[in-house]
């Protein structure tokens, strides 16, 4: 199915994302054209494989909707359902106020979008705000699958240096290899903490300052929190930093949010809240509801 593309709306890094009518029907849509890596034989880049495997399976109302693949001179190209903005630009856009509600909606729909991926063994490992775009009808849809993985397989290791520096869990920050959907919980934790902040949670600049700046938020873990630690491949002596209380950061937020929040950010990666178990956590029927998508800030 040809599109035809007019202007260059970004830029990934692994492809140019533009903004396209498909010739047939007019639907405006994303037309994401693969940078196709002069190194490789086969001249297909891995992540845009891994992207069309999981859209193509991946279908759900928060999840970007994968219209078409198509080759063009060489190049693949990928026809994306076409969303306006994303959550990073509304987070940082100082002319609009967010309350508690429109906060529990976008976790919601993310989580709503997560919990699909997850029960279909699919990891994202990509999560950010920049990663959750946002259509003009208020929804929030997962994208960017190009580092996503399955993760049926325990036996087989995982790659560690996956998901953006601040939303990067402490098992991947420690090397871990066997790894599972808590890399995302984490990030997501990091995104709903984002939200209520409106700045950047656990911001390190490097990454070994990464695991530091979490150390220094949620206290260094000991043997007790994380059975096995000691066992991780980049494990070392940890500073010793005492647990600084959610209550003094997140001045405004009720308990039941820090409850939530608390339990996406717990170390031992097994005892992580899941997202399943997220959307049933009382924070989601305490009042005030979740605001409904079209009345969310930054909808056109
Ligand atoms: P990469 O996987 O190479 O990082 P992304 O999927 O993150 O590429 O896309 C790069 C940019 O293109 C995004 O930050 C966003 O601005 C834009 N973009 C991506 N997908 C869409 C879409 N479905 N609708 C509108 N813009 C999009």
């Amino acid at each position: 199915m040809a599109c035809a593309s007019s202007r260059k709306v970004g830029e990934g890094t692994y492809a140019n994302v533009y903004e396209a009518r498909m010739l047939r029907t007019g639907l405006k849509v994303a037309l994401k054209k693969i940078k196709v890596s002069k190194l490789r034989a086969d001249g297909l880049d891995v992540s845009a494989v891994r992207e069309v495997k999981f859209l193509r399976e991946l279908e759900h109302p928060n999840i970007v909707r994968l219209h078409d693949v198509y080759a063009h001179k060489g190049n693949v190209h990928l026809v994306l359902e076409f969303l306006p903005t994303d959550l990073e630009a509304v987070i940082k856009n100082s002319a609009l106020t967010f309350g508690p509600g429109d906060v529990k909606s976008w976790l919601m729909m993310a989580l709503r979008g997560l919990h699909h991926c997850h029960r279909q063994l699919i990891l994202h490992r990509d999560l950010k705000p920049n990663n959750l775009l946002l259509g003009r009808d208020g929804q929030l849809k997962l994208a960017d699958f190009g580092l996503a993985r399955d993760y049926g397989d325990p036996a087989r290791a995982l790659s560690s240096q996956v998901v953006t520096r601040w939303y990067r869990s402490p098992e991947l920050l420690l090397g871990a290899q066997h790894y599972g959907p808590g890399v995302d919980i984490w990030a997501m934790g990091c995104i709903f903490a984002e939200l209520l902040l409106r700045v950047p949670y656990l911001a390190g600049d490097t990454d070994i300052g990464q695991l530091h700046t979490i150390f220094r938020a949620l206290g260094t873990p000991g043997a007790a929190d994380w059975p096995g630690i000691e066992l991780l491949p980049d494990y070392h002596a940890l500073p010793q930093y005492p647990r600084t209380p959610m209550r003094t950061l997140f001045t405004a937020a009720g308990s039941e949010t820090l409850d939530l929040l608390e339990r996406m950010l717990v170390f031992y990666p097994p005892a992580r809240i899941s997202a399943l178990a997220a959307l049933g956590h009382r924070y989601f029927k305490m009042m005030p509801p979740p605001t409904p998508p079209a009345q969310l800030p930054g909808v056109a």
